[in-house]
């Protein structure tokens, strides 16, 4: 039999060890550089964004169409670490939110901000279920918002109305637009939108102009228009995209792409792919 004084001292013994796990862990966390990462997950066909400033604010842009992304979520969170402080949904269809589902029960999220857009699909109705329980801030997008995170910003440019409770027959084209900048650096989040809006958004003026583009709708000819390409102009086009019936990613996009000397990368082909920027040069990191 083991003595109380023996159990004690494995229980103390057990205890500092733990405790010094945790106290290196910290210390690795606060030892990163201070960076804006910005992980295009490899979720097969559908998009899922995981957005780490340098101040190591959290944020989520999409969730693919499955589990996946509960996965790959773990890889670039500390295990202790089950939290995000913003979750976007760019537009209700499954292949952006049906992923989320598993975050908003895995996860505990701070913010939440979509368009409140109707989708009767498979799922939507537990997506609603899921924001009420999750005790979030619910932030409806309508137009103009602006987030700050630290030295990261975080621009909202569409869509330019209110679209709570409305049922839109083109849901891809009610798909959030959103503009991060960190320095000299700045991407642009696209989500599904069509041409059709690529074109609003150049005729209203807004500066476009960024260095990483998410090409919109993984690739479809109906979207990434010359015009819109010229007025974005990247030096880096990523293109999230899996099996799929539709073509994704067309040769018509893949030619205007090339057109203009973008550089082009798959997560079909690739992987989850990360840009790291330091605010003057990105630098991209790929995990097959
Ligand atoms: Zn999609």
């Amino acid at each position: 039999m083991i003595s109380r004084a023996k159990k004690f001292a494995l229980f103390l013994l057990g205890f500092l060890f733990f405790a010094n796990i945790l106290a290196w862990v910290a210390v690795f966390e606060f030892s990163k550089p201070k960076v804006l990462e910005v992980c295009f997950f490899d979720v097969g066909q559908g998009d899922a964004i995981f957005i780490e400033t340098p101040e190591r604010h959290q944020v989520l842009i999409d969730g693919g169409a499955n589990s996946k992304i509960l996965e790959k979520l773990g890889k670039e969170l500390p295990f202790f670490d089950r939290s995000l402080d913003l979750v976007i949904l760019t537009h209700p269809q499954k292949d952006h939110f049906a992923g989320l589902l598993f975050v908003l029960r895995d996860y505990e999220v701070e913010q939440i901000l979509w368009t409140g857009v109707e989708n009767k699909t498979a799922g939507f109705e537990e997506w609603l279920k899921l924001l009420e329980e999750e005790k979030a801030r619910i932030v409806l997008v309508k137009k103009g918002i602006n987030i700050r995170a630290g030295s990261v910003s975080l621009k909202i440019l569409f869509p330019f109305e209110d679209l709570a409770g409305q049922e839109i027959k083109n849901i891809n084209d009610t798909s959030i637009v959103s503009h991060l900048s960190f320095g000299k650096n700045s991407f642009l989040f696209t989500g599904d939108i069509s041409s059709s809006i690529e074109k609003e958004l150049i005729e209203k003026g807004i500066d476009l102009s960024s260095n990483v583009l998410k090409v919109a709708h993984h690739g479809s000819k109906y979207s990434s228009s010359e015009e819109f390409l010229e007025a974005v102009f990247p030096q880096l086009a990523v293109i999230q995209v899996g099996e799929n019936p539709y073509g994704h990613p067309t040769k018509e996009v893949l030619q205007r792409l090339e057109k203009f000397d973008i550089n082009v990368l798959r997560t079909d082909k690739k992987g989850d792919i990360k840009v790291i920027s330091d605010g003057n040069n990105l630098k991209i990191e790929i995990e097959d």
